[in-house]
């Protein structure tokens, strides 16, 4: 490993990295490789947890190359010198900033979108000139030594390796000094992360979970509400970081949306036969969500076959904040339903716990929108939709507080991995005298009044 990351240091020190041409040129190959090798990825990521093609494409590849197009179209209006205004003091002179890739940059990924969490981080670093040790995770094996395969036969080790492997190769790894960090994963193990990086002084960036709640009031258009939210919730049978954690129900509408949540379950036919559902990523997984559905409170579902690894999307109602369903991140096709009469306790409530990855309101009203929005601290969300708002490149995905620091995606993942250096460049033509010796009373009041004091 030390071997690798001082390779990759040597490759950057040459500059060849901060060429745009280069960028263009691996973010190219990146892209004609991840395309050569699509048959390959829907295989694994089939063994890995049954997940179909139509999303794998829809879900993953769609997204990360929609982020290698964006980032080859604008990698030179991102790595531009930028202009900035001059203060007085420092007149006549030029300001500007440079932005400079950070260097080596370490990605560990997460197992529940196994490319699309890689690879797309990778994009930023690569547009932004740093060389990358990508580390998926081993839970997901198969995913994780197609991406292997895919890139070290594909990529020189010294610019971009995959190195696979479970807590003792990721620990190796973060023993070792990077420019950059940059995580997916669980808030327990980003707290192991940021303290590694700590000792380093490394920049992170930490993409975390939590529970993303969703909030119903009585204005909303319930038929499409339900239909938004089952899509999101039972995508990647709930293992999805943004999916709506739990519901938060206008006592008022609580019945008619509940049968129409059923109705739309119903609907969508999932089944892992036709590529409608995956299986949950392992044993562990699953013997942890049956152990979270608590049998009186079934609406519906709650069947499961732990050897299939196989829950049905259940939807629990009766659910109250003190349960135990509400006292950590889900990750499954477990969808608790707690109803309220009172907004302004509901958002106090959330206010409590955690912040957020993510925040969705289902309304017709702005001012409930806007309050939720204004009181609630939270990553990103959506009015009227849920997931959604990630496949938006337009603006930056990420967490605040325990659900994560710092976000990417288009132009924000370009800055992740990059640092913006502040150059002031003075002209020869003057210089005021006042900041030289001897001081005296005069030049301390025209310094004063030069800044309006
Ligand atoms: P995880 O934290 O268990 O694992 C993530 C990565 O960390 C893996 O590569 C793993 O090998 C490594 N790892 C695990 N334990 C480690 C340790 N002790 N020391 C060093 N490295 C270690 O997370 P997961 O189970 O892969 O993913 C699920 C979590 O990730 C959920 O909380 C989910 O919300 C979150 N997530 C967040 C996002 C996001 O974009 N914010 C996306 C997907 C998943």
């Amino acid at each position: 490993m030390q071997q690798l990351i001082q390779s990759q240091r040597d490759f950057f020190n040459t500059n060849a990295t901060k060429s745009i041409a280069f960028r263009k040129q691996q973010l190219q190959k990146f892209y004609d490789v991840i395309k050569a090798n699509e048959k390959l990825l829907y295989e694994a990521i089939y063994k890995d947890f049954k997940k179909s093609e139509f999303d794998t494409f829809t879900t993953e590849l769609a997204l990360v190359y929609s982020d290698i197009k964006e980032a080859k179209k604008k990698v030179g209006k991102w790595s531009k010198i930028k202009r900035k205004r001059t203060n007085l003091t420092n007149l006549p002179g030029k300001s500007y900033v440079i932005p400079e890739p950070l260097g080596v940059s370490l990605i560990i990924g997460a197992w529940n979108y196994p490319y699309q969490l890689s690879f797309a981080p990778v994009v930023s670093a690569i547009v932004a000139g740093c060389t990358v040790i990508l580390k998926p995770s081993e839970v997901s094996s198969n995913t994780s030594a197609a991406m292997a395969k895919i890139i070290n036969e594909n990529f020189d080790p010294h610019f971009f390796k995959v190195v696979e492997g479970g807590i003792p190769e990721t620990t190796a790894l973060l023993n070792e000094k990077f420019d950059k960090i940059f995580f997916t994963g669980s808030t327990t193990v980003g707290r192991i992360v940021y303290q590694a990086a700590a000792k380093h002084l490394t920049p992170v960036t930490l993409e975390l979970g939590g529970k993303s709640p969703a909030f119903i009031t009585k204005t909303a258009n319930l038929k499409m509400t339900a239909k938004r939210l089952i899509w999101a919730k039972f995508l990647n049978a709930g293992q999805t970081c943004i999916a709506p954690d739990y519901l938060l129900v206008d006592e008022s509408i609580k019945d008619e949306l509940l049968e129409l949540l059923v109705s739309e379950i119903k609907n969508s036919h999932f089944s892992t036969d036709n590529g409608n559902y995956v299986q949950i990523v392992n044993t562990r997984n699953a013997e942890r969500l049956i152990s979270m559905i608590d049998t009186d409170k079934i609406y519906f579902g709650g069947n499961h076959i732990l050897e299939k690894r196989h829950i049905e999307p259940t939807i629990l109602s009766e659910v109250s904040f003190d349960d135990k369903i509400m006292e950590e991140e889900i990750f499954g096709p477990i969808l608790p339903v707690i109803s309220y009469d009172n907004l302004q306790e509901t958002i106090n409530k959330v206010k409590s716990m955690p912040k957020p990855l993510s925040c969705y309101v289902f309304t017709k009203e702005n001012t409930a929108k806007n309050k939720i929005f204004n009181e609630i601290s939270f990553g990103g969300g959506c009015v009227n939709d849920a997931v959604m708002h990630i496949s938006n490149s337009h603006f930056g995905f990420g967490g605040v507080g325990e659900s994560g620091m710092g976000s990417y995606h288009g132009e924000d993942g370009f800055k992740a991995f990059s640092h913006y250096k502040s150059i002031l460049d003075k002209s020869n033509l003057f210089e005021a005298n006042l900041k030289y010796y001897p001081h005296s009373e005069k030049k301390l009041s025209i310094i004063k009044r030069t800044m309006g004091l």
